[in-house]
């Protein structure tokens, strides 16, 4: 691929369907203005913003890659799962997405049970409101938390209250990486382990997850990722040439209050990556003129 034609991927972005800020076609519209050329949205556990980001695809000329962020409880470790090119409506993803979101709900009331307990009342209507309407995260209790002043922004609520040992924490019970790998797969997609650095596994213990990622059908890994320092990236290029897997790169965007991430805005990949978009698997969804939803699924989207 000629350096100058070289379209920017960035494969990791969320919308207001989860915990981003932007709706899926103002995301669209700021990553054509960023230069964007193909932008994967992956909301949490679900894939509802993407007919969406589809349509405002169409209208401005970015390419959109439908996709999803997986949570999965590995090793008792909450790990992220990004599937890229994921059919919407395949019933045995959108079932096991379903599925989540259920304990999301719980958790939500848990964690709002708990925050009550140490003292910090309306939680869970503060949470609801942040999150209007979509399935709640942990950051929409943070979001309440920093308005109604119980911490100044967001990485300092995170750690006073929504991590292991404090108030609000409750345990992930999310998909095993076999199931979300599964899922992924039966809606023809591509699994990627989201910013693998960011889990400080040490060396065997992520030696040992991505074996066994790949054992279930991975194909690869967010090698580049705003979490990721420049290390971070090069030691993860390396994984993934030692594995044999296939690199990605997202800004894992969340919207404009983050003034440290921005859409697009990533280093590219080291040297010596495969490209998840140059592997014989990636073909670009073309958007039908003819208009979505109609004709979604076809035979473009092989199963396996
Ligand atoms: P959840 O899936 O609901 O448990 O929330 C996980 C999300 O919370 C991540 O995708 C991030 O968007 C956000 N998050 C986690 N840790 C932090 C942190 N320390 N500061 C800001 N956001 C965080
Ligand atoms: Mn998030
Ligand atoms: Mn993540
Ligand atoms: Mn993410």
């Amino acid at each position: 691929m000629s350096q100058t034609a070289a379209p920017r991927y960035d494969l990791h972005a969320h919308s207001t369907f989860s915990d981003g800020t932007m709706s899926p076609a103002e995301l669209v519209a700021h990553a054509a203005r960023q230069g964007v050329a193909v932008l994967a949205l992956t909301d949490h556990d679900t894939t509802d913003g993407v007919a969406e980001a589809l349509i405002a695809a169409r209208r401005n000329g970015t390419s959109v890659v439908p996709g999803v962020e997986i949570s999965v409880t590995w090793d008792r470790r909450t790990i992220h799962i990004v599937g890229l090119l994921v059919d919407p409506d395949c019933q045995v993803l959108q079932e096991g997405l379903s599925g989540l979101r259920r304990f999301r709900r719980w958790r939500a009331e848990e964690i709002a049970r708990r925050l009550s307990k140490a003292g910090i009342e309306g939680a869970l209507e503060g949470a609801r409101k942040q999150a209007a309407g979509s399935s709640i995260g942990r950051i929409h209790f943070a979001r309440f938390l920093v308005e109604k002043g119980y911490a100044e922004e967001m990485r300092q609520v995170f750690k006073r209250f929504l991590v292991k040992g404090k108030p609000g924490h409750v345990r992930g019970e999310w998909a095993t990486l076999e199931q979300a790998v599964s899922w992924i797969r039966a809606a023809g997609g591509m699994a990627v382990i989201a910013h693998p650095a960011r889990y400080r596994l040490s060396a065997v213990r992520l030696r040992r997850l991505i074996g066994e990622f790949r054992e279930v059908g991975g194909c690869g890994i967010e090698v580049v990722s705003s979490s990721h320092s420049r290390d971070d990236c090069f030691a993860m290029a390396l994984q993934a040439r030692r594995a044999g897997l296939l690199a990605s790169a997202g800004s894992d965007y969340h919207g404009p209050d983050n003034p440290w991430i921005e859409l697009g805005r990533i280093p590219p990949l080291p040297d010596g990556c495969l490209p998840v978009w140059e592997s014989p698997s990636w073909r670009l969804y073309e958007v039908p003129r003819e208009g979505y939803p109609l004709q979604f699924h076809s035979e473009r989207w092989p199963r396996g």
